[in-house]
């Protein structure tokens, strides 16, 4: 009986994970290859889909088996597996659907009218509609219930367990230390000469660099494949198909390669998840914090650091020729880790990153716990920026308005991104504990070593644990500040000469 109702549920799975593949699919193509005019068109298919997708994840039935399912007591994978499932089915059907109609059209309101605000640099006219997506999101809290912080309800979608509370003392730690070291790297005076990046970097010979390094770290080609799109990001149609863009910037000889290095960290992810759970709830990433752990460590731990670039230099040096006439590996190290507090969260370095999302993080918390007002964001905003990293903001479209994220009602979200390096930190102190010489085998580009850790120790957990449970599973420690803090202190003091 047990046996064939899990059948059935697998199945349904498996057609749930179809269509999602399919959805992706489509989502990819309209990123990367369709043209203009199939725009309104594909919207309409999305839609479509999504209801169908949505149907299907709520189906009475579904339900009712894993309800069944849960109460027979199964074990192992099977019981994780309907625990996920339980999990999810729970969260879809919390909502009413009148109420995700409304949400989705305010949302798409919202959105368009943060287009334009941000265009005009007039929050004003962004205020109401966010004022509409708050009051929205509260009443999404509700709906889902919470213990302590309403804002715990959302985190929910993308660091499942994770609350505010928890999070608070840390960014108050991160932020203060972090916000400390950038004003002693702006006041050492010992800012690089990057004179040497000026000009024009050939695009075909950054092209080729993406893919061999792609290929060094271990991404399958067999298994996916890179395409050029506006902004970078990495999907899957399952583990056999797991595909990442990039953006070719000829100003820059970084810019791409970085942003390749990141989108091959989630897919090097992607392609290691369980294959015995694979269609399933289980056979997924665990949260959006630990997927950005694995884009960060390779993008910031590896492919910023020294050992990193004591392999390449020599391929690079050949690609580019007399434009390196004069350049280290020291300065090449030094350009590709320069710290510079900047307004605008997506061209921040490594080391004001955090601090842009501690920011967002304190608003969005006030705004649901309903400490501030929508009205009073840019001035809160402005503050903080004021605070941290010591610059003024002159306009809202490089203050408050540059995100779409808040246009999309997903409050709750950019912590992840601060999750994603402090988990890559604690992780990678543990690895290096596993794997003394690893530096060394970094250095002889023999990246396999690391690729094997993470795939045994995370990749291959898939869903069985929570963001949480995994960091003190692997680390034998709780989520801490003090790895991160760390690696930056460290790594910093010696790029800058920091006494
Ligand atoms: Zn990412």
């Amino acid at each position: 009986m047990s046996t064939e109702l899990l059948q059935s549920a697998r199945a349904r799975f498996g057609e749930i994970a179809d269509v999602g593949a399919a959805i992706a699919l489509m989502h990819w193509d309209q990123e990367v290859l369709m043209p203009p005019k199939a725009a309104p068109g594909r919207g309409r298919q999305l839609a479509t889909l999504s209801a169908i997708a949505h149907r299907m994840a709520t189906d009475k039935q579904l339900g009712e088996d894993i309800r069944r399912l849960s109460d027979i007591g199964l074990s192992g994978d099977d019981a994780k597996l309907i625990e996920v499932a339980q999990h999810d089915y729970e969260r879809a059907t919390q909502l009413p659907e009148a109420f995700v109609e409304t949400l989705a059209e305010e949302q798409s309101k919202a959105y368009q009218a943060w287009m334009k605000a941000r265009e005009a640099a007039d929050f004003s006219a962004f205020q109401p509609h966010l004022e509409t997506i708050i009051d929205l999101l509260k009443r999404k809290a509700d709906y889902h219930g919470f213990q302590e912080s309403p804002y715990d309800a959302l985190l929910e979608d993308y660091e499942r367990g994770c609350t505010a509370s928890e999070l608070r003392p840390v960014f108050a730690t991160l932020a203060e230390r972090q916000s400390e070291l950038v004003k002693r790297i702006v006041d050492s005076g010992n800012q690089p000469d990057n004179a040497w990046l000026k000009g024009t970097w050939d695009e075909q010979q950054q092209w080729d660099f993406t893919l061999r390094v792609l290929r060094d770290i271990g991404y399958d080609f067999d298994a996916g494949r890179q395409d050029k799109s506006i902004h970078p990001f990495s999907t899957n149609f399952g583990l056999r198909d797991v595909r990442v863009t990039t953006r070719l910037d000829l100003a820059d000889p970084f810019s791409a390669l970085t942003g390749t290095i990141h989108e091959g960290g989630h897919a090097l992810y992607e392609q290691g998840l369980p294959e015995e759970a694979a269609r399933t709830p289980l056979g997924q990433a665990i949260s959006l914090g630990i997927h950005e752990s694995q884009s960060r460590m390779w993008e910031n731990v590896i492919g910023r650091s020294r050992p990193f670039w004591a392999h390449y230099e020599s391929a690079f040096r050949e690609m580019y020729g007399a434009q390196l006439n004069g350049v280290s590996l020291d300065d090449i190290h030094r350009a590709i880790n320069t710290v510079e507090p900047s307004l605008v969260r997506v061209e921040a370095d490594e080391c004001t990153y955090n601090l842009h999302i501690f920011l967002r993080f304190e608003i969005e918390v006030e705004l649901i716990e309903e400490r501030l007002k929508v009205a009073d964001v840019p001035e809160y905003w402005n503050a903080k920026m004021k605070d941290y990293l010591g610059l003024d903001v002159p306009n809202d479209r490089l203050g408050c308005l540059q995100d779409i994220h808040w246009s999309h009602a997903s409050i709750g979200y950019f912590p992840t991104y601060a999750l994603g390096n402090l988990y890559a930190s604690q992780f990678f102190a543990r690895i290096l504990e596993d794997h003394p010489t690893l530096w060394d085998d970094i250095a002889a580009g023999n990246f396999a070593p690391l690729l094997d850790w993470l795939r045994t120790n995370i990749h291959s957990v898939g869903r069985r644990m929570t963001a949480s449970e995994l960091v003190r599973h692997v680390t034998g420690k709780d989520l801490s500040a003090e790895p991160y803090l760390n690696y930056l202190e460290t790594k910093y003091s010696e790029l800058y000469n920091l006494s």
